[in-house]
């Protein structure tokens, strides 16, 4: 297949062209930067071509003849959210779906499907529930509503299926949330943070790649699928599997409110969590190499 994938540059991104390229597809990576482009992909691995947004602005026609596209960009989000912060978050991935909708528009393609990249967060907080995809949405937070604009944003890509994949934590070495989770650990002072009782729905990065391609390639996969491993964890496992994992003590507790004071609205990411299960997944027949937390940071991290 002839693949755009935006944003393609990041710590999925990578992985993903590393994957696809591997199955034999090709096709293009949109970067913003003129570092990165043209030439080959940044990792040197995939037969993926680097093009930057500006360039096709200029000349959208080599899109024309595109059968997928994946978009993943968007500003990043483990940074303090300062009205500025915030406004670049929602605005980058809102602003990007516009940007590729109306190139491929000038371009004429005709896309089979889109996969849109999205979050877990579209549920919002919760000890008790569980989250599937049939679970009401909402709008109550801040990156909740940031989902929320995202996904309707995603509906002006042309493409015959739009595959919505609400991401959990992606796990994975080179880049994600893990490495800093992992720093108090390597510093022998791991253990909860906050209370501990908090969900974190997460996914192997190997898992979401797999996923990727598997909705790519499903035709009856569309609308929102959770891209999450079946068994979400407490924070209180991770901690424990993440210790086990590197040999080091689980026992210093993080206490929630230095955490407000240093991270501001942004820890909330660490201190409340959802329940989120990967229904349409398991129903469209994919199956996970890494459903259980252990086994996946001890794969990880040895
Ligand atoms: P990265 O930050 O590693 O990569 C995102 C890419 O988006 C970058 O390579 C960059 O490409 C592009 N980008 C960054 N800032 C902007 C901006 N201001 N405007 C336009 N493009 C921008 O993210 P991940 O690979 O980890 O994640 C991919 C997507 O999945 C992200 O949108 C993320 O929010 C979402 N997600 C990720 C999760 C995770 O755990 N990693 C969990 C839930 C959702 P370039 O510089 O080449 O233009």
């Amino acid at each position: 297949m002839k693949i755009v994938i935006a944003g393609g540059t990041g710590f999925i991104g990578r992985a993903l062209d590393e994957r696809l390229s591997r199955a034999g597809h090709s096709g293009w990576i949109v970067s913003r930067s003129s570092a990165k482009a043209p030439g080959t992909a940044p990792n040197g691995a995939g037969s993926f071509r680097v093009v930057e947004w500006d360039r096709l602005e200029e000349d959208p026609s080599e899109l024309a003849g595109v059968e997928a596209i994946v978009n993943l960009a968007g500003e990043p989000i483990s940074q303090r959210w300062t009205n500025s912060a915030k406004k670049r978050i929602r605005e980058s991935r809102i602003e990007t779906a516009a940007k590729l909708g109306a190139l491929l528009e000038r371009a004429k393609a005709d896309p089979q499907v889109l996969v849109q990249a999205s979050g877990v967060n579209a549920y919002g907080f919760s000890d008790s529930a569980s989250f599937t995809e049939d679970s009401p949405t909402t709008d109550s937070d801040f990156l909740s509503s940031v989902v929320r604009d995202w996904e309707q944003a995603a509906k002006r890509i042309p493409a015959r299926r739009r595959a919505l994949l609400r991401f959990g934590i992606v796990l994975g070495n080179g880049g994600g949330a893990l490495p800093s989770m992992l720093l108090p650990f390597r510093a022998m002072a791991g253990g909860p943070v906050g209370s501990g009782r908090q969900w974190m729905s997460w996914i192997h990065l190997q898992d979401l790649t797999r996923l990727i391609v598997h909705a790519l390639e499903n035709d009856s996969l569309s609308g929102p699928i959770n891209a999450v491993s079946p068994e979400p964890a407490r924070n209180e496992q991770f901690g424990r599997a993440a210790a086990r994992a590197l040999g080091r003590p689980y026992w210093l507790v993080a206490p929630s409110l230095p955490l407000k004071l240093a991270l501001g609205e942004m820890s909330e990411l660490l201190l409340k969590g959802q329940r989120v299960l990967p229904d349409k997944a398991l129903q469209s027949g994919f199956r996970f190499d890494f459903p259980e937390i252990q086994p996946a940071l001890d794969d990880l991290l040895r």
